[in-house]
């Protein structure tokens, strides 16, 4: 789960990470208003989840009220990476001396905890960590406790000035506890910045949460902002089918994460490009695979289905009486091709037997005919 920067500020604020103050408005005379409060130079910043903000004209700086309420009536309603921004964060400019990256998240090769830190902070991390990898300095744990000592090795390089150190070396302390206590898989600062008074402040902030450790912070599903997430997705959470949407035109219907991802795999070999990632579960419920059809093709580039079904604790008979059923319930326009394999599966594939449905034979056999109706 994503939140907003506002939000991730004010999880810094509860964990005394050091941020400039600030105030949300969903209206340009709201954010005139804020910046009387707040007094002198503010930031408007538009508050969509996702990143590059700055560069697509979200971010910009206010010397006074009025000026704050002319931008905040620019950004309000601006569209950032298909975000449109429904809210702006009016928060007390900082005067930058330098700007760099804290980040710590999960590194899945190693299984470890990773402290990604870079002195070339800002707008254009990927292309340091692209370019210049050595500016990029990485230190792990797999330890609940702060990795105190790889920690002091990095604290100083920063801002490049030891004076900044312990600064640093506390902020870094705090969003690990962060981390740790709020099962986040990214707690990033960036920019991480060194003011010309010498004050270190995270500027920025993304948090995100691991959705499955979320049942045990009922406070942080809260900070959930619907409105920013894919409709598709979330009627797909609602009816237990795992869902991500995609931009290709080959719907795809798998029981199994990894048969799914393995499907997605293929069907990109074969030269096509799936619309989706969907696992239907292990369960045998003609009624999801109703409910999966009606996700897939919510999406107008759909042009073919493929259905494939590995059969265990899912019975192919099961999936193939939930397809006829979607069949009599809604209005399937684009072909479908269905593999079914494993438990049933005879009786899976009697049942299709006189239908428009194209059967497979094997899953590469299925992807090739998918993948040809489509293209
Ligand atoms: P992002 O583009 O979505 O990552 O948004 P950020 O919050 O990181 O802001 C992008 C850039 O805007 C920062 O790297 C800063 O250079 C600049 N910026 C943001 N807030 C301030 C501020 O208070 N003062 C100044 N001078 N620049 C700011
Ligand atoms: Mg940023």
């Amino acid at each position: 789960m994503k939140i907003h920067e506002y939000q991730a500020k004010g999880l810094f604020k509860d964990y005394n990470i050091p941020v400039s103050d600030g105030i949300l408005a969903v209206t340009p005379d709201e954010a005139k208003a804020h910046m009387e409060t707040l007094g002198g130079r503010c930031a408007i910043k538009a508050q969509v989840h996702t990143g590059g903000r700055g560069k697509a004209g979200g971010i910009k700086l206010a010397s006074t009220p009025d000026e704050g309420q002319q931008l905040a009536s620019e950004i309000l309603g601006m569209s950032i990476k298909e975000n449109i921004v429904k809210k702006v964060w009016v928060e007390k400019a900082a005067d930058i001396a330098k700007e760099a990256y804290l980040a710590i998240t999960m590194d899945r090769s190693s299984k470890q905890v990773v402290f990604i830190c870079s002195a070339e902070g800002g707008v254009d991390i990927e292309e340091v960590a692209d370019k210049t990898p050595e500016k990029i300095l990485k230190f792990y744990t797999k330890s609940l406790d702060f990795p105190a000592d790889q920690a002091k090795e990095v604290a100083g390089k920063l801002f490049d000035d030891e004076s900044t150190a312990d600064a640093v070396l506390d902020v870094m302390e705090k969003l690990f506890k962060l981390t740790v206590e709020k099962d986040t898989t990214l707690s990033e600062i960036n920019p991480l910045v060194l003011t010309n008074q010498g004050q270190v402040i995270a500027l920025d902030g993304k948090v995100n949460f691991d959705d499955n450790a979320l049942p045990r912070h009922p406070d942080m599903l809260e900070l959930r902002d619907m409105d920013e997430e894919n409709p598709a997705e979330i009627e797909a959470k609602e009816k237990g089918l795992s869902f991500v949407q995609l931009d290709g035109n080959i719907g795809c219907m798998v029981n199994g994460a990894g048969l799914a991802m393995g499907t997605m795999d293929m069907i990109t070999l074969f030269g096509g490009k799936p619309a989706n990632f969907l696992d239907v579960g292990g369960s045998s419920n003609p009624e999801k695979v109703v409910n999966a059809f009606n996700l897939i093709l919510a999406n107008p580039d759909v042009k073919v289905i493929l259905v494939n079904i590995f059969g265990g604790i899912t019975r192919c008979d099961d999936i193939a009486k939930g397809i006829l059923e979607s069949y009599n319930r809604i209005d399937i326009n684009v072909p479908i091709v269905v593999r079914l394999c494993g438990t049933n599966e005879k009786e899976g594939l009697a049942l299709l037997e006189g239908t428009d449905l194209i059967a497979a034979e094997t899953l590469s056999d299925g992807v090739k005919k998918a993948v040809e109706i489509a293209n």
